[in-house]
């Protein structure tokens, strides 16, 4: 089988054997992957970018990578606890998510954005909870419709429910209410085509732990 090329930010490596080891990649192409590395090769380490040839191993979701090249060690994510912890989060985040081998590169890119941006980023519930909307719109589980699905008046408060939102009168006494301002700033961060436009916006902790639980919901009904 022939090899290919493709690049890739290692998010976990994990031991095997004595001498080998599995890593596991988001990549430009194929999205989530996982590698067998065999000895020898073995000295990837965890946020760094790397170009990377490689094969099927017949059937296997786990690829053959023959050989890397380190593209960019992220040296600078590991300078300060506070941009290790961020840029960790993006990976955390995609490892809980993503489907193996199911191609993103739009995500790839945005993983690029948000490591450029980690060591920047001094408002972390910014930068995480806003990678946490980007990615729910991606994968298709963040509609922010303008009317309530049951009477259709126009939302202010309103609770989200895979997909489909929901007016303070109808909203299920069980799920989170995001208030009017919680609402507007879910539509500017899942839309902000710019860094700048994202981290200016300034959130209430209350705010980041109802987007994690709403991307807890959402990941684990659909994956
Ligand atoms: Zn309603």
């Amino acid at each position: 089988m022939e090899y290919r090329q493709t690049e890739g930010i290692v998010l976990i490596c994990t031991p095997f054997q004595e001498r080998h080891v599995i890593a596991t990649l988001f990549t430009a192409d194929l999205g989530l992957a996982r590698f067998f590395v065999g000895g020898g090769h073995s000295q990837l380490s965890a946020l760094s970018r790397v170009e990377c040839l490689y094969r099927d191993r017949g059937g296997s979701t786990l690829l053959q990578l023959k050989e890397w090249t380190l593209l960019d060690p992220y040296l600078i994510l590991r300078e300060e606890l506070g941009t290790l912890e961020r840029a960790s989060f993006l990976g955390q985040k995609l490892l809980q998510s993503q489907l193996p081998l199911k191609p993103a590169p739009a995500l790839y890119n945005l993983l690029l954005l948000y490591l450029a941006y980690a060591p920047l980023a001094i408002n972390s519930a910014t930068f995480t909870t806003s990678f946490l909307i980007k990615l729910l719109k991606h994968d298709g589980l963040l509609a922010l419709p303008e009317r309530c699905m049951e009477c259709e008046a126009p939302l202010q408060a309103a609770a989200l429910i895979r997909g489909e939102a929901f007016c303070q009168a109808h909203a299920p006494s069980w799920s989170p209410l995001f208030s009017q301002d919680e609402m507007r700033d879910l539509r500017t961060l899942a839309g902000a085509r710019s860094m700048r436009e994202v981290l200016d916006v300034r959130m209430e902790d209350s705010f980041r732990l109802k987007v994690e639980r709403l991307f807890g919901e959402l990941t684990e009904s659909i994956y």
